[in-house]
């Protein structure tokens, strides 16, 4: 029989206070930052093992000598799975932590705690070989060497996975894998010294206090670096819910990440898949693919679709790791469709009168110059009719300025039907249009004036069953004749039209009639 050992029993105690409060902190104040989960399970495990280890030494009643090493064993067993699933989580390999394979986890430690217990009627854990009067568990049959040599496979997975994401890992991400890697060596460390017989206390089991540094080891990475776990959950928000298409391609145009709104706005009807071409991925987009394969960095205003139903602010930027090398690159697009659309409206505005719908005297000034130009190109005329509405100053303070403003508009649009698409019509000022006719001459132009004369003159406006007469006056100049350049041009227009009206309104004027 081993005697009480106090101070081992004390210091083991404490150790297993120790745990727990770190798992309590972790609950309290880093519940969601990676790992934290796992952390708390092997922290609450580390607790259990050392106090009831500690009992163990203190001496406490117990049924049977080796029952509270027994009752260890709920901590021995929890401890390996919950460092696999903490290396898993910190190593942001939470796709495989499947409810499955947690379940899987669980399967091996109640089976062994359950064997453990009940070997009195099957001797599957101890065979018989159970020693009694030393400090641990040593020997055993196939289920106390099963469950060792599973307990280290886990513990060496959990290793490779640490030292893989170490590895991969820089900055301020390594040092916290730095910090886990050294705690996760102190167990093996402590497996050497025992296996090499260099244990100061012969009959004590160090693994406890082991694993108890390793723990805070976890424990202050996640503390200390407080920052780490936040950039990842704050990486996989933001990007998740960013209305930006978001898609990482590595060096050889392979996709290796994509938010939310990529999936969507890519237009596939299936899942975007890690790891396959760029081409695949953009094959609703097959001239993105093409035209930005090789480019590393730059901005674009990107339609898509012929004709483009969409307009896309793309940006490409190159991804670099810490020493420079080229990681990848990463494609970020806005849908700018509704702004495009916003700001084609507010020119068209900018242009458009409010009342008829035509262009205005500013959209004159941009077009008149350009049309003239290129009518020099073509070598061919065009013509300017000057329209003013008659005695119409009479027709609202008759009639009231809102008949006005309704001849104002059923005129505009007896305008717009009466031209073709390439003349364009301009409201000039309150009750005076400007008509631009491309390839028109002034005498065709007398024609079409005239038409427009009659047809105003008979499209009867009336109030309150009264019918109300108004017709208007028409002044024509022509390119180049009457005029070389934009305001020669008005000016002579303005000039017939003011022809016509001292010649008793109700009439077409062509320039060469007022210079006759
Ligand atoms: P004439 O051209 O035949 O010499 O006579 P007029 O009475 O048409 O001439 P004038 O240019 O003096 O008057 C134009 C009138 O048009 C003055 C103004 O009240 C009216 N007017 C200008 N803009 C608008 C408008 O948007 N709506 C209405 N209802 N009237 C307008
Ligand atoms: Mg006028
Ligand atoms: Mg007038």
């Amino acid at each position: 029989m081993t005697p009480p050992h106090t101070g081992l029993s004390a210091a083991l105690m404490a150790a297993g206070l120790i745990c727990f409060l770190g798992g309590m902190i972790v609950l309290q104040t880093r519940r969601h930052a990676p790992g934290a989960v796992s952390l708390m399970v092997l922290m609450f495990a580390l607790s259990w093992w050392d106090i009831s280890y500690s009992l163990f030494w203190a001496k406490a009643p117990a049924p049977y000598p080796n029952f509270w090493l027994y009752v260890t064993y709920a901590g021995v067993v929890t401890v390996p799975a919950a460092l696999v699933v903490f290396a898993m989580q910190v190593s942001e390999m939470d796709e495989w932590l499947r409810p499955l394979f947690i379940i899987g986890l669980c399967i091996e430690p109640i089976l062994v705690l359950v064997l453990l217990f009940t070997d009195p009627w099957h001797g599957l854990y101890f065979a018989g070989k159970e020693t009694q009067g030393i400090g641990m568990l040593l020997n055993g049959g196939p289920v106390h060497w099963a469950n060792i040599v599973y307990s280290y496979l886990l513990i060496l997975i959990g290793m490779v996975i640490l030292i893989r994401r170490f590895i991969q890992s820089t900055g301020i991400y390594r040092k916290q894998l730095a910090v886990i890697l050294i705690g996760a060596g102190i167990p093996w460390l402590n497996s050497i010294v025992f296996v090499l017989g260099l244990n100061p206390l012969p009959n004590v089991d160090n693994t406890p206090f082991s694993f108890t540094i390793a723990g805070f080891a976890f424990t202050y990475a996640l503390l200390r670096f407080r920052l780490l776990d936040i950039l990842p959950i704050a990486r996989h928000a933001l990007v998740e819910s960013m209305s930006d298409g978001v898609i990482v391609l590595d060096v050889h145009n392979r996709l290796v990440d994509f938010n939310a709104a990529a999936e969507r706005d890519i237009g596939l009807s299936r899942r975007p898949v890690i790891g396959e071409s760029v081409e695949r991925t953009f094959s609703a987009w097959p001239n993105i693919a093409k035209r930005f394969l090789m480019v590393n960095d730059i901005r674009v205003e990107l339609p898509i679709g012929d004709p483009p139903r969409r307009v896309l602010d793309l940006k490409i930027s190159p991804l670099y790791d810490h020493r420079k090398r080229l990681l990848g690159r990463l494609v970020v697009w806005r849908d700018i469709t509704p702004l495009k659309k916003a700001q084609a409206d507010l020119q068209e505005q900018a242009i458009r009168d409010h009342l008829t719908g035509l262009y205005n005297r500013r959209y004159l000034g941009e077009t008149l110059e350009r049309e003239l130009a290129r009518a020099k190109r073509g070598n061919h005329p065009v013509s300017l009719i000057m329209i003013d509405i008659d005695h119409f100053k009479n027709i609202n303070d008759t009639f009231g300025h809102n008949m006005g403003d309704s001849i104002l508009k059923s005129f505009a649009k007896q305008l717009l039907e009466q031209t073709r698409i390439e003349d364009i019509i301009y409201r000039y000022g309150g009750e005076e249009f400007l008509v631009l006719l491309p390839n028109v001459t002034s005498q065709n132009a007398r024609d079409i004036a005239e038409r427009w004369r009659t047809s105003f003159q008979e499209a009867h406006a009336f109030h309150e069953g009264e019918k109300i007469d108004v017709t208007l006056s028409c002044g024509i100049a022509e390119f180049p004749l009457s005029g070389k350049s934009s305001e020669e041009l008005i000016a002579a227009a303005d000039k017939s039209l003011y022809q016509a009206k001292a010649m008793g309104r109700n009439r077409v004027v062509i320039w060469q009639d007022t210079t006759r």
